[in-house]
C-alpha cells in the first residue's frame, strides 16, 4: 500500500487487529520514507457472480430484479415480506458460496424455484411457467402431478 503522504511504496505494518465484530482488520502502517503513520482497513470481499444467459450473453447479478420477479410470483399470495427476504438472502449466500465468478442464470431460476416451492406451492407454478416456458397445459398438469408426489414422499 502506497503511502498517503509521500506515496512512497513501501510502508510497514505496526499494528493489526480485528475490528468491527471481526469482519474487518484494521492495520496501522508507517511509511519508511517520510515515517508518517496512517491507518488502514481490509474487509473481505463477497462478489456475485455474474450470470450467463441462456444465449451465452453475461449481466451482472441484481438482487432488485430477483426481488421484483419474485414478488411478481407472489401477488396476492399469504406471503409476507420477511419471507421473501429470507428467501432472497438465502439464494444470494448459496450463490456466493459457490465461488464461481460466473453462474449460469438456469441455476438461479432452480434456486427461486426451490425457495417458492417452500414459501408458496402457487407462487412456485406462476414462477416455473412462466420459467420454463411450459408449451401446453399436458406439461403445466405433469409439472403439478409432480409436485403432488414429491410432497406426499
Ligand atoms: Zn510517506
Amino acid at each position: 500500500m502506497h503511502c498517503p503522504f509521500c506515496g512512497a511504496a513501501e510502508t510497514k505494518v505496526i499494528d493489526s487487529r480485528l475490528v468491527a465484530e471481526g469482519s474487518q482488520v484494521r492495520r496501522r502502517r508507517e511509511c519508511l520514507s517520510c515515517i508518517e503513520r496512517f491507518t488502514s482497513y481490509e474487509t473481505a470481499e463477497l462478489l456475485m457472480p455474474r450470470l450467463v444467459k441462456r444465449d451465452g450473453t453475461r449481466e451482472p447479478f441484481n438482487e432488485d430484479k430477483l426481488r421484483a420477479g419474485m414478488s411478481r410470483a407472489l401477488e396476492k399470495r399469504p406471503v409476507g415480506v420477511e419471507q421473501l427476504e429470507e428467501a432472497l438472502s438465502r439464494i444470494i449466500h448459496r450463490l456466493r458460496a459457490m465461488g464461481e465468478r460466473e453462474v449460469s442464470s438456469r441455476i438461479l431460476g432452480e434456486e427461486v424455484m426451490r425457495e417458492l416451492k417452500q414459501l408458496d406451492e402457487v407462487a412456485y407454478i406462476r414462477f416455473a411457467s412462466v420459467y420454463r416456458h411450459f408449451k401446453d397445459l399436458n406439461e403445466f398438469r405433469e409439472e403439478i402431478d409432480r409436485l403432488e408426489t414429491e410432497d406426499r414422499e
